[in-house]
């Protein structure tokens, strides 16, 4: 509501009987990306009448200053209200509305339910590049002027002049004067001559210069005749596709099980009905190869990805909106790709916490996507090999209809999973991180002209720096975290926010002439496989090597022609890569994430081994993978390494039912955070004290924890203390904290973030 020293205002409901016919005043509803969030009400000028609708940005004053800002329009309607109280909209800033009915619903459900001001939800999912009109120019074209009808004028002119003319009328649209220079093979010359003679005419336009597209050639493969299980998903997925209803299937299938192509088939049946698809996938599986799978198979796609200019972007945009697409292929944002038709939702690797964003408006592709699938009643296929928990929950209670694929194409066996147990060969300290049976069989690999898969989650050399006299720990003056050392370059980088320094030889504190690296990072890991193996081709992908746009690229395709016999890298190898000749996969170190403060650490655990060891036997012979670990009886290592998804779903679940955590109930977290630690607490304290008087008027049956710092206690020079929230339903969590957003007035510097259904905890 607006704020009473602000002339803005949205106008209230009259009594009938004050209704007066001469106060009806078009006017439209405006919120605002920054406070004053709005919505308020703006009369519709009659210069304006029929071009403003909802969806649109406008320029409209604000304030007693009446600055000039640039609004979102949420509505359109005609109020009773004396029109000299409404201030007036300035300007229409877009011809046509940035997005439609079912997108614009959604950014209101997005609005309520992650409780952000609509404003924000606006720029979160319309690209700055379409915002900022990417790529637009202003050009002259030339258009054939008044005189050239005029047979008797245009005889008189000479023969070069009257072929140019010739020309500008055949290609029947406007023209540059370059375009019509090579059409018309002169120079610029003729061209002014007849310009300035009335024969041509130029006009100013606004258009969109066409950026650089890969286009990738459309080669409509046959499609393979599908399994027995394959076909049974089908017939499901067809169910949903012709019941015009919406439904939420989840495509449970083992890593090589043929889900992709099933995807494939729902998107043939979906362009069959004239409609068109969404395929919602990881950034780090949006390889050149999941993107030339698509693209060979179907025409007119769009591939969205991070590393696209606003000029694509905005051109891709284009192309979407005018329906010249039939899919749309990228990560979490593409869920709002303004296709005029949707006919089918996909979101491949459901489980991965990718798919949340981690600034506002923080939401989750997959439950926008549920309720954008809802909102238009289509088809929302969930894929995994590893659903997450809550996905998993809802498919075995009937919520979602569950589809299973437990077998590999071909009956291809899934791969052999053994654990070597580190603490029998950590005695031995000339090991390294390479235990010897995990030596042995990458030897065996090599010897066997296959290739190997080595995982480890973390990158750099050593993951801690620390004097080994005094015990100090080399680490973040802004984030309270540890360095890592890089070797290249001998620096010590944070991980979380960048900050880096050279490598210091002595300890900063004590002065001892002596420091040591311990913990081995992906650098590392690299320098002892290329020890170990000094005949071996190595390449290692992480993001410190894969800065380099292509880099990536690149490095897959050497692997793929088997100029790369040993991959090392991060969980960036972990997933969607298909390598047929992959006989083994070694995981480094399992527990990277188990310890982790958070009750989602088996979890994580249990995907990401799964996944790894998915890459190996994709072809004819059978793979194996090796997982090091000190932690070999943990539930978690113990179901992964036995392919049994339904075994650690179950145990895991009762773990969570037993604490009330999702999918048994919601959780919602709030950060607060601010540069003076005392402060930023005594603040935490107070907004703890309305929670909880809130709480017994509004929302029982919420539980509230905290405040308290979290795992990560400073981060970027601020001071952070959480405050966790849960209660068995989300609508109990969404009224306190609605009531909480709308209250808090944070002093100068402290700033306060709320998060849904937070997937982390750190
Ligand atoms: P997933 O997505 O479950 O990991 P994919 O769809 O990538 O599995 O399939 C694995 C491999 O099997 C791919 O190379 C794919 O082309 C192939 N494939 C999938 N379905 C069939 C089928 N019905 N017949 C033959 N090959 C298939
Ligand atoms: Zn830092």
């Amino acid at each position: 509501m607006s704020d009473p020293r602000q002339p803005e205002l949205f106008a209230q409901d009259i009594p009938p009987w004050e209704i007066d016919a001469s106060h009806e005043c078009p006017a439209a509803s405006i919120v605002f990306a920054e406070p004053p969030y709005g919505p308020f009400h703006y009369r519709i000028p009659d210069s304006l009448t029929g071009s403003i609708s909802a969806g649109m940005r406008v320029r409209v004053p604000l304030g007693k200053s009446n600055r000039p800002l640039v609004g979102y329009c949420i509505g359109v309607e005609i109020i009773n209200t004396a029109p000299a109280l409404l201030k007036e909209i300035l300007e229409a800033i877009d011809p046509v509305p940035l997005c439609n009915g079912n997108v614009l619903k959604l950014i209101q459900w997005m609005s309520r339910y992650y409780i952000v001001p609509l404003g924000q939800v606006f720029e979160a999912v319309i690209p700055a590049g379409v915002r900022s009109s990417a790529g637009v120019r202003t050009r002259v074209m030339l258009y054939p002027g008044p005189k050239a009808i005029d047979a008797a004028q245009v005889e008189r002119l000479s023969a070069k002049q009257k072929g140019v003319l010739e020309q500008l009328k055949l290609v029947g649209v406007g023209v540059t004067t370059e375009q019509l220079q090579k059409l018309a093979n002169c120079s610029a010359g003729p061209i002014q001559s007849l310009r300035q003679a009335g024969f041509i005419e130029a006009k100013s336009e606004r258009s969109m210069e066409e950026p650089e597209l890969n286009r990738v050639p459309h080669q409509r493969p046959m499609p393979p005749a599908l399994n027995v299980d394959q076909r049974q998903a089908m017939v499901a997925i067809q169910g949903a596709i012709d019941s015009g209803q919406h439904q939420t299937l989840l495509l449970h299938g083992v890593t090589g099980s043929g889900k992709t192509e099933v995807y494939m088939q729902a998107i043939d049946q979906t362009i069959a009905m004239r409609r068109q698809s969404i395929v919602l996938v990881p950034e780090i599986s949006l390889t050149p190869q999941t993107r030339s799978r698509f693209q060979h198979r179907f025409g007119q796609v769009a591939v969205l990805h991070s590393h696209m200019s606003d000029v694509e972007r905005h051109h891709q945009w284009r192309r979407i909106v005018e329906g010249d697409v039939s899919v749309v292929i990228g990560p979490r944002s593409a869920i709002f790709a303004p296709l005029p038709h949707l006919g089918l939702i996909i979101l491949d690797e459901e489980h991965e916490n990718s798919f949340k964003q981690d600034t506002i408006p923080r939401y989750h592709a997959r439950d926008v996507a549920i309720h954008r699938a809802f909102l238009e009643r289509i088809p929302l296929i969930l894929g995994s090999a590893t659903p997450s928990l809550e996905t998993w929950h809802r498919a075995t209670t009937g919520k979602y209809k569950l589809l299973s694929m437990p077998r590999r194409i071909h009956n291809r066996p899934m791969p052999q999973v053994h654990t070597v147990d580190l603490r029998m060969s950590s005695n031995d300290p000339h090991r390294g991180s390479i235990s010897r049976p995990l030596e042995e069989a990458i030897q065996e690999t090599l010897d066997g002209q296959g290739q190997t898969i080595l995982l480890l989650n973390r990158r750099g050399f050593a993951t801690t720096i620390q004097c080994p006299h005094c015990g100090f720990v080399v680490s973040c003056p802004e984030c309270d975290l540890a360095l890592t050392h890089h070797h290249d370059g001998s620096k010590a980088v944070c991980h979380y926010c960048d900050y880096t320094i050279p490598t210091p030889h002595s300890c900063p504190e004590c002065k001892h002439a002596d420091i040591r690296y311990s913990g081995t990072g992906t650098q590392k890991l690299e320098m002892e496989i290329k020890r170990r193996f000094p005949t071996a081709a190595v390449a290692r992908m992480d993001s410190d090597t894969m800065r380099k746009p292509g880099s990536h690229e690149r490095t897959l395709t050497e692997f793929r022609n088997g100029r790369i016999q040993i991959l090392l890298g991060t969980q960036m190898i972990a997933k969607g890569l298909d390598f047929p000749n992959v006989l083994l996969v070694g995981v480094i170190n399992a527990d990277t994430a188990l310890h982790f403060p958070d009750f989602r650490a088996s979890e994580k655990t249990f995907q990401l081994v799964t996944q790894v060891a998915g890459r190996t036997g994709r072809g004819d012979r059978v793979g194996e993978v090796l997982v090091q670990t000190f932690s070999p009886e943990h539930p978690a290592i113990i179901a992964a390494a036995q392919h049994d998804y339904l075994a650690f779903a179950s145990h895991e679940l009762e773990a969570r039912s037993k604490f009330g955590y999702p999918p048994f109930g919601s959780l919602a977290r709030m950060i607060i955070r601010g540069p003076n630690a005392e402060l930023t607490e005594a603040y935490a304290q107070g907004i703890v004290k309305t929670m909880q008087s809130l709480r017994l008027s509004i929302a029982e049956e919420v539980r509230i924890l905290g405040p308290a710092p979290p795992p990560i206690g400073k981060l970027r020079g601020m001071y952070r203390f959480h405050v966790m929230l849960s209660a068995p339903d989300g609508a109990a969590l969404n009224r306190l904290l609605t009531r909480i957003a709308a209250e808090l007035k944070p002093p100068e510097g402290i700033q306060y973030v709320i998060d849904i259904d937070p997937v982390d905890m750190l």
